[in-house]
């Protein structure tokens, strides 16, 4: 789950991480009250959207006077931004964050992720922080610096020490620095982040150390334990779909292909996806009904599938184990009954119950194609939206 720049600025500061002074607005009318708070010489106005970026493609806006805060605010709010992480389509600004402006000397990049790779969380440090840190990683790498995290220890402080000495952190800000990578680090593990960013992380010419933009990022599956973190969630920011599939206990996530695709099982739907795209396919979703799923969550999961207008045929593959061949038979009939089908549909049905589903599915007056295997039901559904 992602939240935002403001949200997570707040998270920082409560843990010892300094942050500039901010207010945040969603009316125009509020720019000038936010702008005599923070009581700075030069303010920054910031769109807040799920996506970074926003500095080059104009959502970050510095004013000189009061007059200029309330100009810039009145250009960003409600328009759409579109930065190279939001797509084409951009997002809509509905939030505003004014910040104290600050006397930058220099940027830095830091962060905190688990690299897949060695299976540990790494700390990761650059001197080229800023807007241009994917170009830094794409043509001089050897200007990024990790520290692969022990999961017994922790981060030791010779570790934040020397990412410090590596990217060249003036000596009489190392020891703040220093704090300021323990403390992302205990956030990280007691917020079970996935992502925490600090970019830029910045020296002031007063010699201080700063937090300017926060990015972060957290594991879904342990918002039951966090929810001070679900608090922040916005709604607005997420698709319309997925959060509906959320609501009714299905893992989904919208793509950008015609081919809907049910399955049960991350994995089988990874494949499914995969021998698609293989037989020259575009998938337009992932969908996970999960292992138990009853006739009502298949029938809300083709509901959803069959909202995205993109959808030009659908394929149906699963795998009956704990999950039984007529329920999710019966669960397509009847959601295919309400909705009035109006694609072609692929069922591949295999497992417990399989003979009863298929009896459902034949004795059915809907028009399904059945498919004896994975490879077939691919094929098919790909040929049918030809
Ligand atoms: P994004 O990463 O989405 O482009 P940032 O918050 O990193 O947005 O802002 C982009 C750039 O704007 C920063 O690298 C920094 O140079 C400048 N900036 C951001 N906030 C401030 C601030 N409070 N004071 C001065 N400069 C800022
Ligand atoms: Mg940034």
């Amino acid at each position: 789950m992602n939240i935002h720049e403001y949200q997570a600025k707040e998270l920082l500061k409560s843990y010892n991480i300094p942050v500039p002074k901010g207010e945040v607005i969603t009316k125009i009318e509020d720019a000038e009250k936010a702008a005599w708070k923070i009581e700075s010489n030069i303010a920054v106005v910031k769109a807040q959207i799920h996506a970074g970026g926003r500095g080059k493609a104009g959502g970050v806006k510095i004013a000189k006077s009061i007059d200029e805060i309330r100009d810039f605010s009145e250009e960003l709010l409600g328009k759409n931004l579109v930065t190279h992480q939001t797509g084409p389509q951009g997002k809509e600004i509905k939030t505003l964050l004014i910040e104290e402006g600050c006397n930058i000397e220099k940027e830095y990049y830091l962060a905190i992720t688990l690299d897949r790779e060695t299976s540990r969380v790494t700390m990761i440090a650059s001197e080229e922080g800023g807007t241009d840190i994917e170009e830094v990683a794409a043509k001089s790498p050897e200007k990024i610096f990790k520290e692969v995290i022990d999961p017994v220890v922790g981060l030791a402080e010779f570790q934040a020490r020397r990412l410090c000495f590596n990217i060249n952190i003036p000596s009489n800000v190392i020891s703040d620095t220093v704090k300021i990578m323990m403390n992302l680090y205990k956030c990280f593990m007691e917020k079970d982040c996935t992502l925490t960013e600090i970019n830029p992380l910045v020296v002031t010419a007063e010699e201080k150390v700063i937090a300017l933009d926060a990015k972060l990022n957290f594991d879904e599956n342990s918002l039951y334990r966090n929810k001070d973190i679900l608090e922040y969630r916005d709604l607005d920011e997420e698709d319309e779909k997925e959060v509906e599939a959320s609501e009714h206990g299905l893992s989904y996530i919208s793509l950008d292909g015609n081919i809907g695709c049910m399955v049960n099982g991350a994995g089988l739907a990874m494949a499914t996806m995969d021998i698609i795209k293989y037989y020259g396919g575009e998938p337009a979703n992932f969908l996970d009904v999960g292992g138990g799923a009853s006739e009502e969550k298949v029938t809300n999961a083709f509901k959803i599938i069959l909202s995205d207008d993109r959808v030009k045929g659908i394929f149906v593959n699963i795998f009956g184990g704990i999950m039984k061949c007529d329920v999710i038979a019966s669960g397509i009939v009847k959601a295919a009954k309400e909705v009035n089908l109006r694609v072609p549909l692929v069922v591949r049905l295999e497992g417990t119950n399989v003979s009863l589903g298929k009896e459902i599915l034949d004795s059915s007056d809907i028009n399904i194609v059945t498919a004896k295997s994975m490879d077939e039901g691919a094929k098919k559904v790909v040929e049918l939206i030809k």
